[in-house]
């Protein structure tokens, strides 16, 4: 495959967890010294890019705040775009807010007149929250989501998280939420602009056949499936998707490479 550019997941890619997959950070390095570039892309909302870099380096990867592109970043562009000071109620992790105020964003967890309601990762997620939020989107608040996820897994099992509260307040406000993230054609496209990428060279690595795979093959990339993740052959079947390659692991993409 002629390929010059990744898009390249995290969770189930180069890390599960806290244990990095085998392999992965010399399949980086592979890339690097055959002249291709990258970008790590995650729907993470909960972390910022620095906490993102510093998880990677101790884990063995050589890498920079520049070659992540996390939906919290896409989000803050999105919004910034449509209201470059706009005020924002939050639902999401304190990291997130230091981020949006840094961009210049107006954050607010109290309930005033906002421009958007910003919903993300929140482990903290209450029902006055909640309350909040609905309340203000039918003021006519604008809604954005980050991350449109049923669930997610860690060590102790499966968390309900931001894709569950975006659609009890879609269904209770009667208003779609913007959607910031994989699969949203903007985000795979914000990220390629990120390393002038040309969308013919363009492979998303990825575990998630819904968000990585699927959305990538629909938004014109190859897309290359790895098994280190969530999903396995099976799913792919059951869902009729059919990823450009399989993998084992990212271990294996330096040898496809012509
Ligand atoms: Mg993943």
């Amino acid at each position: 495959m002629d390929l010059k550019y990744f898009l390249i997941d995290l969770d189930g890619v180069l890390y599960n967890g806290g244990v990095a997959v085998e392999g992965a950070a010399h399949a980086l390095q592979a890339l690097r010294e055959n002249g291709c570039k990258f970008q790590l892309v995650s729907n993470t909302s909960g972390k910022t890019t620095d906490a993102i870099k510093e998880k990677l380096n101790s884990m063995g990867f050589e890498v920079y705040e520049r070659d992540i592109f996390l939906a919290a970043e896409a989000m803050v562009r999105f919004i910034k775009h449509k209201k470059s000071k706009a005020k924002c109620y939050l639902i999401g992790t304190l990291a997130l807010e230091e981020a949006m105020k840094d961009a210049g964003l107006n954050v607010t967890r109290k309930e005033e007149p906002v421009d958007f309601v910003v919903v993300a990762h929140d482990n903290e997620t209450t029902y006055n929250k909640m309350d909040i939020a609905l309340r203000l989107l039918l003021k006519g608040a604008g809604f954005v989501g980050v991350h449109d996820l049923r669930f997610y897994p860690n060590e102790t099992g499966v968390h309900i998280t931001s894709g569950a509260f975006i659609k009890a307040l879609e269904y209770s406000s009667g208003k779609p939420a913007c959607i910031i993230g994989k699969p949203n054609p903007d985000f795979f496209k914000d990220a390629m602009r990120k390393m002038k990428a040309k969308r013919e060279q363009t492979a998303m690595v990825g575990d998630d056949i819904f968000a990585d795979i699927k959305g990538a093959q629909e938004c014109g990339l190859k897309a290359i499936f790895v098994e280190s993740g969530s999903y396995s052959r099976d799913d792919l079947a059951r869902n009729n998707i059919k990823p450009d390659a399989i993998l084992k692991s990212i271990k294996d993409l330096p040898a496809i490479l012509g």
